[in-house]
């Protein structure tokens, strides 16, 4: 596993999910204000988008904490090990998602 490319990578995520979190605070207060002047049908749907754009938003917060969590794993020295049984994970994996903390076997996919 080559740690300087992890790293990258998990820098390049946080930024992008920052800048994310930034565009769609605006978008969500935008939905707020809206609601006293729309109609009913399209006040279900700024709520629903609002409920979309929170879970989202709980989403890109729980992926924050995982990014951390892997910053924090690297400093140990014990990034791309599993955390349930130790085997390292495989490169393939931590490709797909870097913050990955468990093994195929322990994560289950
Ligand atoms: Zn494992």
């Amino acid at each position: 596993m080559d740690l300087n490319n992890a790293r990258d990578r998990l820098n390049a995520l946080k930024v992008e999910i920052e800048e994310m979190s930034k565009n769609s605070s605006s978008g969500r207060q935008a939905v707020v204000l809206d609601q006293q002047s729309v109609g009913r049908l399209s006040r279900m749907d700024a709520m629903q988008q609002q409920a979309m754009a929170q879970a989202q938003e709980r989403n890109r917060a729980a992926t924050l904490v995982r990014i951390d969590q892997a910053f924090k794993l690297m400093a140990q020295g014990e990034y791309g090990y599993c955390l349930s049984c130790g085997d390292e994970i495989v490169e393939r994996r931590l490709e797909i998602d870097p913050t990955a903390t468990h093994c195929v076997a322990c994560k289950g996919g």
